[in-house]
């Protein structure tokens, strides 16, 4: 019942036929400083309902920079976010609730962004409560979802703490918490970087699945072009903090490239 109102609820902008091409978020024209040093020159994205945009480029091109902005926790110096057509703003504290509950998060170290002394039951019960305004036994119920649609079972684990979880099953608890405030776009920083390779593989094909379901609208930050090559629709990269090619899955993999693509898609494996 949820998930169906849910899908209704991120299909909505969909429902209006001159807004099939509006992306869900852009970022129009953003520059971005860590003191007086430039990070972000100019970048301009977008992103497509229920899609998948991978952001690539080598360690230190702004990335996860880029992340920050979307997310509100650094202030662009230049240019503006758009969600659905509609500035957006830029300080998370300033944004209402409902804005944050569009926007999610799942970073690299799933260790570092659980608390260790929370249950399972309050690490998914504070975020849809906060967000959704479920209690009682709709919370309940609404837990047991989340756990059951990264595959682990409530009865087992509900009561547990993240240390008693392994590191794949923390990381899809970090992703189930995101889904815990029902978000159309999900901004994944390297969340199968820290993962032995099959764990990664389980990871990227829960996320297949949940934005099939869904209808999510995925920020993919990887240096992993196999996950590039799997998941994204299209494709940004990045170099010295601006994006300097993008395109399709289709384009983007095709030759000619411009020499820093060539560069990045050369060094795999
Ligand atoms: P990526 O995620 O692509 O590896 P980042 O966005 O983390 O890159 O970093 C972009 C640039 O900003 C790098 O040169 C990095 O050293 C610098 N940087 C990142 N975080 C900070 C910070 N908190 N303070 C100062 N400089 C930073
Ligand atoms: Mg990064």
């Amino acid at each position: 019942y949820t998930r169906s109102l849910w899908a209704v609820r991120n299909f909505h902008s969909l429902e209006k036929p001159e807004n099939i091409e509006q992306p869900l978020l852009a970022l129009d024209n953003i520059s971005a400083y860590y003191g007086s040093l430039p990070v972000l020159k100019n970048i301009s994205l977008q992103l497509k309902p229920g899609r998948t945009l991978a952001l690539i480029g080598e360690s230190g091109s702004g990335k996860s920079t880029t992340a920050r902005v979307i997310s509100g926790l650094l202030l662009p110096a230049k240019g503006r976010l758009l969600y659905q057509g509609t500035p957006l703003t830029a300080d998370f504290r300033m944004r209402t609730r409902e804005q944050l509950r569009q926007i999610q998060m799942v970073y690299q170290m799933p260790d570092t962004a659980l608390n260790p002394k929370q249950r399972i039951r309050d690490i998914l019960g504070r975020p849809a409560a906060f967000y959704l305004g479920l209690g009682g036994k709709a919370l309940h119920e609404r837990v047991c979802d989340l756990l059951r649609m990264i595959d682990l079972e409530p009865g087992d684990y509900l009561q547990r703490k993240p240390a008693q979880l392994s590191g794949g099953q923390k990381q899809r608890l970090c992703i189930a918490r995101a889904l815990a405030a029902e978000p159309a776009l999900m901004i994944c920083d390297e969340v199968t970087s820290a993962l032995d390779q099959l764990v990664a593989e389980d990871i990227l094909r829960l996320l297949e699945k949940l934005q099939r379901e869904l209808n999510l609208s995925y920020l993919l930050i990887t240096h992993d072009m196999a996950t590039v090559r799997a998941i994204a629709d299209e494709i940004a990269v990045m170099q010295h903090g601006k994006v300097v090619d993008q395109g399709t899955r289709e384009t983007l993999f095709k030759p000619p490239h411009p020499p820093y693509t060539a560069k990045l898609l050369a060094a795999e494996p």
